[in-house]
């Protein structure tokens, strides 16, 4: 596509190592970029002289001139040409206050400089992906100058399955339903201490003949019990397997702490639900036992939600954290690293 540009623009470039001809732009690049493949072509030769110049140590200017759809630069002193007005690759305006143009990448001509501002959307846009930190261009890599050191401790997808896949997670709810037999025969030789004792000092007389019968809501009341239980050992393990791997633990847990005791308050079910349906109906324990069953086969799930609510967390942080994307062009001299 081609661009128009208007008067001439003086570049001085003071040493330096020569910038790479940038290859034909890939598929999502930004429209200017597209723009400048012309100017860029014809300036080809152009910035070969400067790159020369550059490496011989040449401590002279180079004036570059564009005109309606090229770009070349011709030798000259620059009292000779107009001041140089750069500018942006993105959306065509000069250097705005407080919004300087920078020179991110190695790309040269009508593509060399863009807003501070403007590349920080394109960035943003494309978290996650390439054009977050390298241009797409050049495919020269940003040197960006994070606020912090970036979080790096995530889990994979293929990490997620392995934790919390279905299989797995089958297995842990066959796994509970043994525990949960094993239970009730360790409880009924206790006298039923669990469901009288712990769970509640003052049981209804049905809640108790529920479980004491040799009913199926019986296995399900100690199935919903171990899954309880399940979940309090995974929020004390996940914590101690995370947070060393965690950066900045104030910001993360700022970050998490809400939703994890949120998911914590819910998982206590076992409990609050238990009174929730006595004060309800206390001739009626099988509708707390259903509901918690349904509740406890969902905690079940937990772990899959909890790594994926740690990776949201992390990638929320280092959204955050985007980071000052410098120039390359460090007083009068280009910076290649
Ligand atoms: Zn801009
Ligand atoms: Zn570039």
């Amino acid at each position: 596509m081609p661009r128009a540009h208007s008067g001439n623009v003086v570049v001085h470039i003071l040493g330096g190592e020569a910038p790479p001809s940038p290859p034909p732009p890939p598929p999502g690049s930004p429209p200017s970029s597209v723009a400048s493949d012309t100017a860029s072509a014809t300036s080809n030769t152009a910035s070969t002289t400067s790159d020369a110049a550059s490496a011989a140590g040449d401590t002279g200017s180079i004036t570059s001139s564009t005109s309606e759809s090229s770009l070349c630069l011709l030798p000259g002193p620059p009292s000779q040409t107009p001041p140089a007005v750069p500018e942006c690759r993105f959306c065509f305006e000069p250097a705005l206050a407080g919004d300087p143009l920078i020179a991110p990448c190695l790309c040269s001509g009508s593509s060399k400089f863009v807003h501070d501002r403007c590349l920080r959307k394109w960035r943003l846009m494309n978290y996650g992906r390439a054009p977050f930190v390298r241009c797409m261009e050049c495919r020269a890599a940003y040197r960006i100058r994070y606020r912090w050191p970036r979080e790096t401790y995530r889990f994979t997808p293929a990490q997620v399955s392995q934790v919390a896949g279905n299989a797995r997670t089958l297995f842990l709810s066959f796994t509970c339903l043994f525990a949960a037999l094993f239970l009730r025969t360790l409880d009924k030789a206790a006298g039923y201490q669990l469901a009288r004792g712990i769970l509640d000092p003052y049981p209804d007389k049905t809640f108790i003949h529920l479980v004491v019968s040799d009913t199926v809501y019986a296995v399900l009341f100690y199935f919903s019990a171990i899954a309880w239980v399940m979940t309090t050992l995974l929020y004390i393990l996940l914590p101690t397997v995370i947070l060393p791997n965690i950066r900045h633990h104030d910001r993360y847990v700022k970050t998490a702490i809400l939703p994890a005791i949120g998911s914590y308050v819910l998982s206590l079910h076992f409990f609050w639900l238990y009174y929730f349906c006595k004060a309800l109906d206390p001739q009626s324990p099988e509708a707390y036992i259903n509901l918690e069953l349904a509740l406890a086969t969902v905690n079940l799930w937990t772990p899959r939600y909890l790594m994926q609510l740690h990776n949201k967390c992390v990638d929320g942080l280092n959204r955050s954290n985007y980071g000052a994307v410098l120039d390359r062009v460090v007083g009068d001299r280009i910076v290649v690293v």
